[in-house]
């Protein structure tokens, strides 16, 4: 058995549609995969053919606000159809078509570029600043993603403007209304101290959250056992997932990270909302 629970389709901004990311799934012996586009679920609302040696899990990643700071909830097992976590992901899309409006007539106004204009080209429900990264390096304004988001979309860039996420609670709620498991995403990339870390870590749980991701993609040993102590000390449950986005970040692939034990005790698949099968068709 192998788990990947957290990637992105071309529905958000990954950069391969479901076909792609299930077959890669199955080349990399991953039995389990999710797929969690960002505050987007139209990947499980049109028909996709799944081999039987996989179990494709409806995921979502959710983009909320913690104390002024963004944090990004995976929701696991949810049913997609479930009305609160529907309204949720609605407001959230107006919220993203309306700061790429934003940012589009910003640009505008320095450029002749026509940000829109590509935005409607593409097949993305979420629309999200990587896709305007990826505008601004076809344009010829940056070199690569990485200018792009320092130049224009970071906090400081020439282009940011604010979003207007929903807050942890919510996120977490329409989760578990849904019947989903919650989880805190790559804990490690917020930039916090380790109090810091805990004390979002036991809102999380007060609020209903389930499980922290515990092993990535990038994530040195150091981090990942400092992960694993406080996933320990907070009696949580540990998820792991590549966060792929596309076959041209060579440092990233799907299944390919630190996975833990299988037998774990505290791993998600031991959680007792999860109701996938833990054994892969081979193995039954
Ligand atoms: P958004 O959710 O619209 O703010 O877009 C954020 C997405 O852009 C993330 O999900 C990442 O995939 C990507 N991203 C965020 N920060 C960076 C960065 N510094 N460099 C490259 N990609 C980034
Ligand atoms: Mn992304
Ligand atoms: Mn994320
Ligand atoms: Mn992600």
């Amino acid at each position: 058995m192998k788990f990947d629970l957290h990637c992105h389709s071309h529905f958000s901004d990954g950069n391969h549609p479901p076909e792609f990311l299930i077959q890669r799934a199955i080349a990399n012996n991953v039995t389990h995969l999710a797929i969690t586009d960002h505050d987007c679920v139209q990947v499980f609302k049109q028909p996709v053919e799944v081999p039987q040696e996989l179990t494709l899990i409806p995921g979502v990643e959710i983009s909320c606000t913690w104390n002024g700071q963004e944090i990004h909830v995976v929701g696991l097992g949810i049913d997609v159809e479930a009305q609160q976590l529907t309204a949720i992901l609605d407001i959230q899309q107006k919220s993203r078509r309306e700061r790429a409006a934003t940012m589009a007539k910003r640009l505008a106004s320095f450029t002749d570029y026509d940000l829109e204009s590509y935005l409607e080209s593409l097949p993305c429900i979420s629309r999200t600043r990587s896709h305007i990264a990826n505008f601004l390096v076809k344009e010829g304004a940056s070199k690569n993603h990485q200018q792009a988001f320092k130049k224009y979309l970071s906090r400081k860039g020439k282009l940011y403007c604010p979003a207007n996420w929903c807050d942890l609670e919510t996120a977490i709620s329409s989760i578990n209304s849904a019947g989903g498991i919650a989880v805190v995403a790559h804990p490690s990339r917020y930039p916090f101290t380790r109090k810091k870390l805990l004390s979002l870590l036991s809102d999380f749980k007060q609020a209903g959250g389930a499980a922290i991701e515990t092993a990535y993609s990038n994530l040195d040993p150091l981090a990942r056992k400092k992960l694993e102590d406080a996933c320990d000390e907070m009696d949580l449950y540990a998820s792991c997932g590549s966060d792929f986005h596309s076959i041209e970040n060579t440092w990233t692939d799907i299944g390919k990270f630190h996975s833990f034990a299988e037998s774990k005790k505290n791993s998600i698949w031991n959680h007792p909302r999860w109701h996938f099968s833990h054994n892969s068709p081979q193995a039954v």
